[in-house]
């Protein structure tokens, strides 16, 4: 059976609904990367991307949104670069264990002023719990058999997250309302 992810095949824990934020740490034993986040996230969700980072084996990542302000490198961030400038997320990664450890939105996007971070890498518990599942086709541009996907939204739904093949319904109508202002269409 294909894993959705470790922090998903055996259920979701729920967070607290009250975490103050914390330090996400990347995967190196020697000299980690780590980021400071003030507060708790906000959209987390599923992410079966071919873009997101995910631990080894997982066909889905868990990915989730900050304000720009609440980021802060605060330990040997010369080890980061990101992986494709070009990309509207600006994923900065741990050169020697490839963790992603945050990615902002610089350029002009509804999503501008936002962080994409991977809240498992919190050394803290308690943070939002994954709410739906994103782009959940992609996974089969990672390898996954089509023939596993009517088994792999099952499961997703039977966790209480929705899948969608495309962000959820919630960020697809913040997406259009900011387009359609941007262009004189709504007011
Ligand atoms: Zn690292
Ligand atoms: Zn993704």
């Amino acid at each position: 059976m294909v894993s959705l992810h470790p922090a998903l095949d055996h259920g979701v824990k729920p967070g607290t609904g009250s975490f103050a934020g914390g330090t996400l740490v990347c995967a190196c034993a020697d000299r980690p990367v780590k980021v400071k986040i003030t507060g708790d996230v906000a959209h987390n969700h599923a992410c079966g991307c071919t873009k997101c980072w995910k631990p080894d084996g997982a066909a889905f990542s868990i990915v989730a949104v900050t304000g720009r302000d609440n980021v802060e490198v605060i330990e040997n961030g010369d080890k980061l670069a990101v992986v494709d400038p070009s990309a509207l997320i600006q994923r900065h990664a741990c050169t020697e264990c490839g963790v992603h450890m945050y990615g902002p939105v610089e350029r002009d996007h509804p999503f501008q002023g936002l962080d994409f971070i991977h809240p498992e890498r919190f050394e803290e518990a308690g943070w939002m719990a994954p709410g739906f599942a994103a782009f959940v086709s992609s996974v089969i541009e990672a390898g996954v058999d089509p023939a596993e996907m009517d088994g792999i939204r099952k499961r997703l739904g039977d966790l209480g997250l929705a899948p969608y093949d495309c962000l959820s319904p919630a960020l697809m109508d913040y997406i259009a309302t900011w387009t359609a202002r941007k262009n004189g269409v709504l007011k």
